[in-house]
């Protein structure tokens, strides 16, 4: 294998240099969970600039999330100095948007055009009925976007006009695509618009953590890309820097049934002889379920409901971790109810995610408006902010004034709009345009902080790309994973799909990793019996330590013991 590059490549193995150090050309990274796919990322885009010249400019780096790009955004930062700023970075969605803002008249849109918002859909659709032609009208006679045609409009027109798909490969000469495996149709459309099939394109990911078909994404777009662009190179990462052996193992083997990787290898680079088998444990019911993850993490954070009030000690064995490097994971939003209490109750801070829109947050489009009135208060670039954004919200949502209802807005929610405002306004720094489109989409409040002293409570989707010390994967159940209405019988690929999620989920953790099934749960308003996954059954049980003892005694074994 050739070594290449120094000082910049430092700090990757030898195959995250090959990757990050390929020549131009198609590249396809396929790299499996904790394999450093975004440190590769980040350091081919910065070896590119400052090794071999070329403009920052010239680059576009997309995925799918803001927080995935703002992560981009934060490590060139770090790599490139001030010049990362030239590099565009962002979402498909804010890659269209950039894309008709530019071409606005081209595509028949008003140069102020907006995204309609959730109720200016819902109100077109409405009087539009089954007419998808009138819906797009109506939409267009108040200048307004759908959100999905932030994609499907750019690709009309590049279709239409092949100057402007030279200007657009003219400029942006180097693309790099980050977890390539959720791509859909349209998304694809656009790549291949923009990027000619011997263009400088590099998709980096990880089929078996494709999870978004719900959404349209198909995987077959990373599987036949060597297909799609000429004499694409490959470039396989397999070491895993991310989690224990055991918990690699226990992966590795989950995945196997549905692996669309040949011969999937995650080679871990941690192989430490003391760590941690994987926690099982067969809890009898949900409350149980909730318990354990109480007392273990009571315990793994050194016995705190123990902590004396006289002296401030805390009596139990010392220990470095702390309630932020846990998280709890399961597969519906129903489950965190119950977790989220027993912690709570046994003073244990959590923080939840929350893909909630900003005015959908209780209190919070009042407590804005109420901002509105009181901005004299605050001072600054947010005030001016927070004011924009009462008036947005006021206006969009007709929150009411704040006379009538509005006066029993109380003052925490006032404080807790701000918050949540301070990272949008932050992030869009002075560009206005872009904090008011964020919002008007219906910003996703997401009030995940890495760094909050709390237990992180998410859904499976959400914790992707995310990596913990402590791992509660929760409801382990046949039936919850893979997730099936009652009476319904999953394909498949929607089972392969379940799968991978729960792949996704044991690979989020580094040095703990527990699983739990409850034998009693409530599901759609009745209580059933549950059995535990069957994707444990392709875990060698040798990786198990097993916690606990409830697994429901059969009639005969309890009277037995009465006798
Ligand atoms: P996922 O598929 O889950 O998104 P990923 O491939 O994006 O995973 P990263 O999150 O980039 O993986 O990296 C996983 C962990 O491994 C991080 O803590 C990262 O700092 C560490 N890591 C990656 N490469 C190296 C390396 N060469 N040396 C040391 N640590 C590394
Ligand atoms: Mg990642």
């Amino acid at each position: 294998m050739e070594e290449v590059g120094t000082g910049l490549l430092d700090r990757l193995d030898a195959m995250q240099r090959v990757a990050a150090s390929a020549p131009g050309g198609p590249l396809l990274i396929v790299a499996g969970p904790g394999t450093g796919k975004t440190r590769t990322l980040t350091h081919r885009i910065a070896y590119l600039c400052a090794e071999l010249n070329v403009f920052p400019e010239h680059c576009l780096a997309i995925t799918f999330t803001r927080r995935a790009a703002e992560e981009l955004r934060h490590r060139l930062d770090g790599l490139l100095g001030p010049v990362a700023e030239d590099v565009t970075v962002g979402t498909f969605h804010a890659l269209g948007l950039t894309i008709l803002r530019e071409n606005a008249g081209a595509a028949g849109l008003p140069a102020d055009f907006r995204i309609a918002d959730d109720a200016e859909r819902a109100a077109a659709r409405t009087e539009a009925g089954d007419d998808s032609a009138a819906y797009v009208s109506l939409l267009r006679k108040q200048d307004l976007v759908d959100l999905d045609e932030l994609v499907t409009l750019p690709v009309e027109l590049l279709r239409a006009d092949r100057k402007l798909v030279e200007r657009y490969r003219d400029r942006w000469r180097w693309i790099f695509v980050d977890e390539y495996q959720d791509v859909d149709e349209v998304q694809y459309e656009l790549l291949r618009l923009l990027s000619p099939a011997d263009g400088n394109l590099c998709a980096i990911g990880d089929p078996d953590q494709a999870i978004y078909s719900f959404r349209g994404a198909d995987v077959g777009y990373f599987l036949r890309f060597s297909e799609d662009f000429t004499d694409a190179r490959l470039v396989r990462l397999n070491r895993n820097y991310r989690s224990s052996a055991p918990i690699l193992a226990a992966a590795v083997q989950a995945i196997a049934p549905s692996s669309l990787v040949r011969g999937r290898r995650l080679d871990p680079a941690r192989l430490d002889p003391e760590a941690p088998l994987v926690g099982r444990y067969p809890a009898a019911s949900v409350t149980e379920e909730a318990d354990f993850v109480v007392r273990t993490v009571d315990d793994l954070v050194g016995g705190l409901s123990h902590r004396s009030l006289d002296s401030g000690r805390i009596d139990g064995r010392s220990t470095s971790l702390s309630f932020s490097d846990i998280a709890v994971l399961y597969r519906t939003d129903a489950q965190a109810a119950p977790i989220v209490d027993a912690l709570t109750r046994a003073n244990i801070p959590v923080q939840k995610r929350s893909h909630d829109r900003l005015r959908d947050r209780p209190g919070v489009a009042a407590a804005i408006a109420r901002e509105l009135r009181h901005a004299d208060g605050l001072a600054g670039p947010l005030a001016a902010r927070v004011r924009l954004a009462g008036q947005v919200v006021a206006e969009r949502f007709a929150v009411p004034t704040l006379d009538g209802a509005g006066s029993t807005v109380r003052p925490e929610d006032v404080r807790s709009a701000v918050d949540l405002l301070t990272p949008l306004a932050r992030r869009c720094g002075d560009d206005l345009e872009a904090f008011l489109s964020q919002l008007a989409t219906g910003a996703e409040v997401d009030a995940l902080d890495p760094r909050a002293e709390a237990v992180t409570l998410l859904t499976l989707h959400a914790a992707k790309g995310l990596e913990f010390p402590v791992v509660f994967l929760v409801g382990v159940e046949d039936g919850l994973l893979p997730l099936r209405w009652p009476g319904s019988t999953p394909d498949e690929d929607a089972v392969a799909e379940e799968r991978r999620l729960f792949f996704v989920g044991l690979t989020r953790a580094q040095d703990r990793l527990y699983v739990s099934h409850a034998a009693r749960r409530t599901r759609h308003g009745t209580e059933r019996d549950c059995a535990p996954s069957p994707f444990l059954n392709t875990i060698d049980p040798g990786l198990f330590e097993r916690f606990g003892e409830a697994e429901p005694r059969r009639p005969k074994d309890r009277q037995l013991r009465l006798i």
